[in-house]
């Protein structure tokens, strides 16, 4: 812009605005009311990271060894032990050395994929209600993200085979996230298969984000996409400590899968960043490869709490699904509302803070995001104040 002294890209223009700015907006003016309003809004975790893992992290910071600075793709011990929990947890079996790389947290892994693959102009297929990150890193990298349908009706499985062929010829990759953030909803075996074979014929990367894979509900647990035949040739696979372990703080996770798609982010990261602290990446292998009964006792936790926010939803006439999966309920509005203006209501009348549906794409309008990870004695609070408002169906 003339007769400024700072001209910054074009790309950061076409982020897409923060969408919950006056829902903020009201939610200050309540706090400053001296309202006290309850956040059902954020997903990050309110339990603190198990002991054994913080214990582990005290006696790696004091290493003078760990002090310099880190392998670029992870220490050997760290993938290795990456690779062993995938081979434990789904017995798949991915090369230490050439098939995982360490993540400073998957958000930065998935952004910095972007850099990797796509150049100005190409397209990324992202599902139309997940997260943000999928299409953001695309527009930092002046490409574009044709937005894959997503219907309540087929299980909010994103719809590629209606992505038009002059789409399909200029995208790289098409990302994916089963347990799904925020919609809840759990991929089947088939559907990823017929995924895998949608990107082995159109040369397409599949970016599966698995973020989720700890938290099930009833039994159920997540898959990997690399359990499935023919994975290996186009997908890379990103597992996060952070909702698993309750590390979002910490910054760690890894990359999994094609060999070509890890050296490829490897390099971009190499260009970029320099790893993530060693001591971080020792006290993440004791979380790998330690007890995992905390990931037992912490799905009791969001399941009991899921159970008490559905009925909350339920007795004023709200319609929504028990998740299988992930730390989130996905509710559709009653009639006569958006997602914002249920947002809003909530907010006014319950003074409960949700997240509307609209922020997370194109398909989500319609719905509201609740989080599970909320104290117990507030999220009794908060639904015991949902259930004051009167039925609104
Ligand atoms: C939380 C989350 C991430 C990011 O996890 P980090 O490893 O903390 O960066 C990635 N994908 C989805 C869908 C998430 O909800």
């Amino acid at each position: 812009m003339k007769g400024t002294y700072v001209r910054t890209a074009e790309c950061l223009d076409h982020l897409a605005p923060y969408l919950f700015a006056q829902i903020d907006k009201k939610r200050d003016a309540l706090v400053e009311q001296g309202v006290d309003v309850i956040s059902l809004g954020i997903g990050d975790p309110d339990l603190p990271t198990p002991d054994h893992i913080v214990d582990a992290m005290v006696d790696a910071v004091r290493k003078p060894e760990n002090h310099r600075y880190p392998d670029y793709e992870g220490s050997l011990a760290y993938r290795t032990a990456c690779a062993d929990w995938m081979r434990c947890r789904f017995g798949v079996e991915v090369d230490p050395k050439t098939e995982v790389l360490a993540l400073i947290g998957s958000k930065e892994g998935i952004a910095h994929l972007h850099t990797a693959f796509v150049d100005p102009g190409d397209y990324v297929l992202a599902p139309s209600i997940g997260y943000p990150v999928y299409s953001g890193g695309a527009t930092l990298m002046s490409a574009q993200t044709y937005f894959m349908p997503m219907r309540e009706g087929d299980g909010f499985l994103a719809d590629f085979d209606s992505v038009p062929e002059d789409v399909l010829a200029k995208a790289k990759i098409m990302f994916l996230g089963y347990p799904n953030n925020p919609t809840g909803a759990v991929a089947t075996g088939e559907y990823f298969d017929r995924a895998i074979a949608f990107c082995l014929e159109h040369d397409l990367l599949l970016a599966h984000d698995n973020a989720y894979s700890e938290i099930g509900f009833d039994g159920y647990r997540a898959p990997s996409i690399l359990e499935r035949p023919r994975a290996r040739e186009c997908c890379i696979e990103f597992f996060s400590l952070s909702k698993a372990y309750n590390m979002t703080g910490w910054r760690i996770a890894f990359a999994a899968g094609n060999a070509k798609a890890i050296a490829a982010l490897g390099t971009v990261k190499n260009n970029l960043d320099s790893g993530q602290f060693t001591a971080i990446q020792d006290a993440a292998i004791v979380a790998l490869t330690g007890s995992q009964q905390c990931i037992d006792d912490m799905c009791a936790i969001y399941e009991r709490r899921r159970d008490l926010i559905v009925d909350a939803l339920r007795a004023i006439g709200v319609e929504c699904e028990k998740p299988r999966a992930t730390i989130y309920v996905w509710a559709k509005v009653p009639h006569g509302y958006t997602s914002e203006s249920f947002a809003t209501e909530l907010l006014e009348r319950a003074h409960v803070i949700v997240t509307p549906g609209s922020g997370y794409g194109p398909d989500g309008e319609g719905y509201i995001r609740i989080s599970l990870t909320t104290p117990d004695e507030r999220l009794l609070e908060a639904v015991r104040r949902i259930k004051g408002i009167a039925d609104l169906s």
